[in-house]
């Protein structure tokens, strides 16, 4: 099954307490369909520059990931720079230079319009909406934002997030967004505002804590299931876990096709597995090389983890 998913596609200079890393490949939708690719064929729309090469686009290809919606545009690729703190937790952003994806406008590929699973990466939320606006029929829908849109543009956020399944969100910005200090007051208002989308599931990644998912159920009584973080003991690079996060929860969605609230706790198992590994290496070298057997043993751990 293929999924479409649109988002950055970055270098990233990274600073742990572990190691450091210039320009390595990064950005919301490499971390997303390296993750993704285990379960479905990510369609990848994203703009890169001119000293994108051959090599770096042959990691998504070695991978599977379909690359025809990249447009390489006059300039140079995104690039952003972060520092980790001892507590892992805590990152500083160094700088941001946005380049290319200043002017990103997202054009789908006739190819890609009849995908029925999208996610929607971090960009600005009418870009976000404008793409939605390009498939023909989406079945699920899932959605990315940052506090830098919750803050700068509330009413298109608002506006966008009526339109889609699954917002996949951390902690603080569901506090943000919300207005709500309580994880669980904030869910409900957050549902509330996605009423009009049947089934709305909202995902809160909350870190090394793991991840707290939200529906109602046919009975109109809020449903919550919560999975610890992998006990890691060495993690080396955080970056992207989130974007990990999301592409195996989507990835395991659409490979499935099934919707249903069993099954999206067996998502959340997938997200969480991708993130973990994920957070074990630099930069995206976390997400290549896995086979299938890493992923199912990995997701038992889980299973044995929160199980009594
Ligand atoms: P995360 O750790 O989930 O916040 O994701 C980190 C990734 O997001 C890095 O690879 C960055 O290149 C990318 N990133 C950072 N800032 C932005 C932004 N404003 N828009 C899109 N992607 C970004």
């Amino acid at each position: 099954m293929d999924i479409l998913i649109v988002g950055s596609v970055a270098f990233d200079t990274i600073t742990t307490p572990f190691g450091h890393i210039d320009n390595t490949l990064g950005g919301s939708g490499s971390y997303f369909s390296l993750a993704a690719r285990y379960f479905a064929t990510p369609n990848m729309v994203a703009v890169v520059g001119e000293d994108f090469t051959a090599e770096n686009k042959k990691v998504f290809l070695d991978a599977g990931i379909d690359m025809e919606g990249l447009e390489k545009a006059p300039g140079k690729t995104f690039r952003w720079g972060g520092k980790y703190d001892f507590d892992l937790n805590k990152r500083e952003t160094l700088f941001t230079e946005l380049n290319v994806f200043e002017n990103f406008q997202p054009k789908i590929p006739s190819n890609y319009q009849n995908c029925a699973y999208v996610f929607l990466g971090n960009i600005h939320p009418s870009l976000q909406e404008n793409v939605l606006g390009q498939i023909q029929k989406p079945e699920f829908v899932g959605l990315d934002t940052m506090n830098y849109w919750i803050e700068k543009a509330p009413g298109e956020l608002s506006a966008v997030i009526k339109k889609i399944n699954a917002l996949i969100i951390n902690d603080s910005e569901a506090r943000e967004f919300s207005d709500e200090s309580n994880i669980y007051k904030a869910a409900k208002n957050i549902l509330s505002q996605m009423e009009e989308t049947k089934h709305p599931v909202l995902v809160i990644k909350r870190g090394e804590y793991g991840v707290v998912m939200f529906q109602y159920g046919e009975d109109g009584k809020l449903q919550i299931f919560n999975l610890p973080g992998y006990p890691l003991e060495d993690v080396i690079d955080p970056t992207g876990a989130g974007d990990a996060l999301a592409g195996g929860f989507m990835g395991y969605i659409a490979s499935t096709e099934d919707i249903t609230w069993e099954n999206l706790k067996k998502a959340c198992v997938a997200g969480s597995t991708l993130a973990s590994f994920s957070v074990e290496k630099m930069g995206v070298e976390g997400l290549l090389n896995h086979g299938l057997d890493d992923i199912r043993s990995r997701s038992e751990q889980f299973r044995l983890l929160a199980n009594f």
